[in-house]
């Protein structure tokens, strides 16, 4: 059978002035893998980037969330720049088929050196190790082996409680008393809720991929982790009401924040929503036609690259043989210069969070390429 080519304007449909670097396609048949890796830019260093199993991949959103990566890395003013990497598969497929799947996926990437995996939605600090075993390049391992475990510490919900202590007076909003709802009660979702009730917030409203609790009293946010912790669900929690997961949208609160997947806001049912901040926990999980909606219903948007950087600087710290307490202190003091200076400039340019921080970032990224023969 013959195969037709990719016309080159489809091949380089994505590329602009700051990347993809490269763009690879794994497929290994014999051992079940089937991956995208997109480096997007590596001009202030080597690449950093979750990998991630989902059943449907594609160029376009690895893309996008290559680049969400290298404004993410340069917002943050890390040595790093942007990727992601994207495997085919059921995120719950046995550990065994997953080992092998994603040993077979550091194999395939041993040279790509301007790459260091970090894990994503449907990998771990185990899923790091094994592929700092094959190739001795990842980030997020286990504490065993030199690792600062972030999803185990929270640092990206951390991040976003920090953020949404800047971003509070920004909306006429304090966070003792605000009521906030979380799409996506995961690893990002549920140490969000933590840090943010601890601060003095009250959890009205979460999900996961099974089903929506609500209750305007307060759902109790450790009880509900340790449902999670077990493998069970959040429907399994007891004493909030079910809900609809799209009712969740319009769950009157405080602070809405997306932590699951990309999309879930679309000029579809951002009318619905009934908050005044939404602190994007997941990456790219509002349209840019919803956003531009959330600023003209007023309701303030703290991008994602922004305020969920937690986690890769929490990597970087790793990468650098940095310390738990030392990540914490640093992404403290990042993001909030950082959430401060993107809702500073919105406010006095008159311009929408999401391009002043894209300004932020992309300066970054421009003086880091000047710095480089190829610029
Ligand atoms: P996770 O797998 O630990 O948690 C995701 C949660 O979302 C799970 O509870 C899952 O059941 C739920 N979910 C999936 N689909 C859903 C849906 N349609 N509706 C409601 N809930 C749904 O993943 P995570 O590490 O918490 O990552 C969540 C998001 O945050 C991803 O977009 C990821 O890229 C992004 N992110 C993660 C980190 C990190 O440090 N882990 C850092 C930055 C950004």
């Amino acid at each position: 059978m013959q195969r037709e080519m990719p016309k080159s304007e489809d091949m380089f449909r994505f590329a602009d002035h700051l990347g993809p670097e490269k763009t690879i396609h794994l497929y290994e048949p014999a051992l079940g893998l089937k991956a995208i890796l997109v480096v997007d830019n590596v001009a202030a260093g080597p690449a950093i980037g979750g990998t991630r199993i989902a059943p449907g991949i594609s160029v376009e959103e690895c893309f996008r969330l290559a680049r969400a990566m290298t404004f993410k890395n340069a917002a943050a003013g890390l040595h790093h720049g942007g990727a992601k990497a994207m495997i085919a598969g059921d995120p719950a497929m046995p550990p065994e088929q997953k080992e092998e799947v994603i040993r077979a996926f550091a194999k395939a990437i041993a040279d790509v050196t301007d790459f260091i995996a970090g894990p994503d939605m449907g990998t771990n600090e185990i899923a790091m190790a094994w592929i700092h075993d094959e190739i001795g390049r990842s980030v997020g391992l286990p504490r065993e082996i030199g690792g600062i475990p972030l999803d185990e510490i929270g640092a990206t919900g951390f991040g976003l409680s920090v953020a949404a202590e800047v971003a509070a007076p920004f909306c006429e909003l304090s966070l003792e008393g605000a009521h906030i709802v979380v799409q996506g009660f995961g690893a990002v979702g549920k140490h969000a809720a933590r840090f943010l009730t601890e601060k003095g917030a009250v959890l009205v409203g979460a999900s996961d991929s099974r089903g929506a609790i609500a209750d305007e009293s307060g759902i109790e946010v450790a009880a509900l982790a340790k449902i999670k912790d077990a493998g069970g669900h959040v429907s399994d929690y007891a004493f909030a009401k079910p809900i609809n997961a799209e009712a969740l949208v319009e769950l009157p609160c405080d602070i809405w924040i997306p932590a699951a997947r990309p999309d879930v806001i679309t000029i579809d049912n951002v009318d619905r929503l009934d908050c005044k901040m939404m602190l994007q926990g997941a990456n790219i999980p509002v349209t840019e036609e919803a956003e531009v909606k959330l600023a003209e219903r007023g309701i303030l948007s703290v991008p994602d690259f922004v305020a969920n950087a937690g986690g890769v600087i929490c990597a970087a710290v790793e990468y650098q043989g940095g310390t738990q307490s030392g990540a914490l202190e640093i992404i403290a003091e990042k993001i909030s210069f950082n959430t401060s200076h993107v809702l500073e400039t919105s406010r006095d340019d008159r311009i929408h969070p999401r391009p002043a921080a894209v300004d932020l970032a992309e300066k970054r990224v421009r003086r880091a390429m000047s710095l480089r023969r190829w610029r």
